[in-house]
């Protein structure tokens, strides 16, 4: 990974007592990743990122970012660090008011002294192109959109040619166009090679990035469990998530075997799986295919407790599952009413499409 936090702690000390922001976050970051982080207001979102900018400390835990500690830096190597590796992006932009767009984005250039001062114009002026600003470049912040003070702010942030790129509700004061267009500037980073996360409460262009990490309560959210059941409140995804069991199985090899008692309700983190019927012949016919995103052995915790169907790993390439026992499983049903009500339609499309399917193959 690229970055790595490491069982990070952060509590604040407030007139009404201590308050627990992060409670033992554990994330990587790869490489060439855009990841948005979402989650409720206070969730710890701002706490989070601000780790990782240096902006603020971790109470206890690590956060190393390539071969450096971060946490452990003084605030001069830091802003010197900084400068070099990291742009930062935040809500209201923070554009120097008496400064042009074009100076704006030259500031952090002769603060860092990365590039000659006879590049320095030029470098700005090109970034600014990248971003959509090149016939804007003289104005004032002020006599611009909120949207072109974004781009401009994403091209100071860039102007050293950091490899990461961090931002705060950047679309948080955007409208809709203006938003797509600040996604579309990340969008086109990420595909040069920068790693970006981004803090976001607009779940469309959290979607469209490569990586969700939800937080809830200072927690993160597994996210096999929030993609696979997104209508869990995120008190309730967080509690699936302290209870379950990672699993990783083989090609080709049985997860459940039809008739078989199962006692868990697996979702698909990576991988296939196939779902078979054994037939009167012995040989087992292949009824459906699942991946990401879905879940299997519902159907017999809801009902009888004895699987109706093999599921076996596809041949292709192992698969990675998130496991909750069924006493959890129990729970989440009783406590979430939608998403009971979902489980419940799938598992009544999938004993007919079972009962249709063997009706079939007795008729052959
Ligand atoms: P988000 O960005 O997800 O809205 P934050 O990370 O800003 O959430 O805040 C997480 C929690 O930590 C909130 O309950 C917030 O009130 C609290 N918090 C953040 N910063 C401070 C601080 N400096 N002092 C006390 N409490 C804070
Ligand atoms: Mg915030």
């Amino acid at each position: 990974p690229l970055i790595q936090m490491k069982d990070i702690v952060k509590t604040f000390v407030t007139p009404a007592g201590r308050f627990m922001a992060l409670k033992s976050i554990n994330v990587n970051f790869y490489e060439g990743e855009f990841v948005s982080v979402v989650g409720k207001s206070g969730s710890g979102k701002s706490t989070l990122v601000n780790m990782l900018t240096g902006i603020d400390r971790p109470t206890s835990g690590e956060v190393q970012i390539n071969d450096t500690y971060i946490h452990q830096m003084n605030e001069s190597n830091m802003a010197r660090w900084r400068g070099r590796n990291l742009g930062i992006v935040f809500q209201f932009y923070q554009l120097l008011p008496m400064l042009s767009l074009l100076e704006n984005v030259m500031l952090p250039m002769d603060f860092c002294e990365m590039y000659a001062p006879e590049e320095r114009e030029e470098r700005a002026m090109k970034l600014l192109d990248m971003v959509g600003l090149a016939d804007y470049a003289h104005q004032m912040p002020a006599s611009v959109s909120g949207g072109q003070q974004q781009s401009a702010a994403i091209a100071r942030a860039i102007a050293n040619d950091p490899p990461i790129i961090v931002a705060d509700e950047p679309t948080g004061n955007l409208d809709t166009q203006a938003a797509d267009n600040v996604f579309h500037i990340f969008d086109e980073l990420t595909r040069q090679g920068k790693t970006i996360i981004m803090v976001t409460h607009d779940n469309n262009l959290a979607e469209r990035a490569n990586r969700k990490l939800l937080l809830a309560d200072g927690e993160v959210v597994n996210e096999t469990i929030a993609s696979t059941l997104p209508l869990l409140t995120h008190q309730q995804m967080l509690k699936a998530t302290k209870h379950l069991e990672t699993q990783f199985y083989a090609p080709g090899e049985h997860i459940i075997h039809e008739g078989q008692f199962n006692d868990r309700f697996y979702m698909i983190a990576r991988g296939l799986i196939n779902v078979t019927l054994n037939q009167s012949d012995g040989r087992e016919m292949q009824i459906a295919q699942m991946g990401p995103g879905q879940y299997f052995g519902e159907v017999s915790l809801l009902q009888s407790g004895r699987a109706t169907a093999n599921v076996q790993v596809a041949y292709e390439s192992p698969v990675e599952v998130v496991a909750l026992k069924h006493n959890t499983f129990r729970e989440l049903m009783d406590e979430a009413q939608a998403m009971r009500e979902a489980i419940n339609r799938v598992v009544h499309e999938r004993l007919a499409h079972n009962t249709l399917i063997r009706q079939g193959g007795q008729a052959n």
